[in-house]
């Protein structure tokens, strides 16, 4: 699996490439329990990786595991494990946790077994000049029916269908909407919409991952002078929209192109929050 130059740390040591490290009796490799969070460092700076840690942490919790890390212990590893790159090639930061045996009949997580390991690869930093999107059949869950209050790995099957169903009908990504009907998120990323020079995202309630590049763009929108609000929005919203962007950890903010049959143009907008996400990053702490 491992394709470009991966570091991985596990009990103390840093090993290169993709150790084996998950065995056929793990509770992880069996019930699928594992939650996982997405970093990124590029050009000297990881922007949030102090809330990435302590996402992932929250989301070990969430799953009935033990968050055995404290958040500042994967921040200095995380720095640590930065050194053994070339230092220009983006790199994607990967702190995950599993459970080695179940609990109660075995079917919950032990969280006395939960093991933790920080995978590190290089992964450039695209521009994307933008992707379209398709309306998915497939849905979010809501807390009652999965645990969409952890970055958990056996939520995104439902993501990676949803995926496949766009691409089979010509889009890049899906436009997943939750159980009621309202607009949630794409198949891998947050979504925002500009209406009459007010920007709009979904409301968090739970059933999307309320992203932490989302937060931060909210706040440095609203910093410039934007008027920035969540609501519940339908598809109709976003087809009449004047423009449409994502964000994300991985790709940062990407410009929506077309929603169904509604072609859009990359508006100023997003074009004005990857500068001002891109000035506020290179604020953050150097390591
Ligand atoms: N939604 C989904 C389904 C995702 O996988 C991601 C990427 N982690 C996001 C939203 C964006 O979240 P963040 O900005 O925290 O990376």
């Amino acid at each position: 699996a491992a394709t470009s130059t991966t570091w991985t740390y596990i009990d103390g040591d840093w090993y290169e490439g993709n150790p084996a490290i998950i065995g056929p009796r793990s509770h992880a490799m069996w019930l699928g329990s594992t939650v996982f969070d997405g970093g990124r460092w590029f050009e000297g700076v990881s922007p949030d990786l102090d809330l990435h840690a302590a996402r992932v942490n929250n989301s070990a919790n969430n799953l009935g595991m033990k968050a055995t890390m404290r958040t500042e212990e994967i921040i200095g590893l995380t720095w640590d494990g930065l050194k053994k790159f070339d230092g220009k090639t983006a790199v994607y930061i990967r702190p995950m946790y599993w459970a080695e045996d179940g609990g109660y009949m075995g079917v919950p997580a032990d969280p006395e077994t939960t093991r933790f390991c920080l995978c590190l690869y290089e992964s450039p930093m695209i521009p994307s000049s933008g992707f379209s999107v398709g309306v998915s059949s497939f849905r979010r869950p809501s807390l009652e029916t999965a645990v969409t209050n952890a970055k958990a790995g056996s939520l995104y099957p439902n993501n990676g269908r949803m995926i496949m169903e766009a691409k089979a009908r010509g889009f890049d990504n899906a436009l997943v909407l939750d159980m009621l009907g309202n607009v949630a998120e794409t198949g891998s990323s947050n979504i925002f919409m500009v209406k009459d020079g007010e920007v709009f995202t979904p409301a968090a309630n739970g059933t999307f991952l309320a992203g932490i590049t989302r937060a931060r763009s909210m706040q440095l929108l609203e910093d410039a002078g934007y008027k920035v609000r969540e609501k519940s929005l339908k598809v109709q919203d976003f087809m009449d929209a004047d423009e449409v962007f994502s964000t994300g950890n991985h790709s940062k903010v990407v410009p929506v192109t077309k929603v169904e049959d509604r072609e859009l143009q990359a508006g100023p907008v997003a074009k004005r929050l990857r500068d001002l996400y891109w000035d506020w990053a290179h604020s953050t702490p150097k390591g």
